[in-house]
């Protein structure tokens, strides 16, 4: 299937929709999910036009990834997290609602149970501090 444009990781690339941003470079950017299952809950997406993980270039992949390790690091940090789950899916029937690849990053506590999957909308002065706690262990 070809890639459409129009999905809101799109939108939010090309600054035609806001996001709580903690990290950017020249080719992933990482935010803040809107939905959070968990406090914490960032998203890493390549900048290149890519459905999921399939049609992914390797190389993109790689330096994604690369974020993906890093903004771990730092959304372990700023919520104290014994754990960090990463969960990616691709194709409706995985799961998968926005069609650009993209990395969930999930602070794990035992005894904390994630919530649904984009379901209940943050409170958005909270999202602002929670990404603000990342942007600081980043450094
Ligand atoms: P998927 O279901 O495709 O793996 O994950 C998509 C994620 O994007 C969900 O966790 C959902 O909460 C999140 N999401 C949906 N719309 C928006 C949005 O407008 N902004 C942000 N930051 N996240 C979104």
């Amino acid at each position: 299937m070809a890639y459409n444009d129009e999905n809101i990781f799109a939108k939010i690339l090309r600054g035609d929709a806001p996001a709580f941003k903690v990290y950017e470079d020249d080719y992933s950017l990482a935010f803040m999910d809107v939905m959070p299952q968990v406090e914490g809950h960032t998203l890493v997406i390549p900048k290149n036009p890519t459905e999921n993980l399939h049609d992914a270039d390797p190389v993109i992949l790689g330096h994604t990834m690369g974020t993906v390790q890093k903004v771990a690091a730092a959304v372990k940090q700023a919520f104290t997290a014994p754990g960090i789950m990463i969960a990616q899916l691709n194709g409706a029937p995985a799961g998968q609602t926005v069609f650009h690849l993209h990395f969930h990053i999930l602070p794990r506590a035992n005894g904390i149970d994630i919530a649904m999957h984009a379901r209940d909308m943050a409170d958005f002065t909270l999202l602002e501090t929670h990404a603000q706690r990342i942007r600081e262990a980043l450094g």
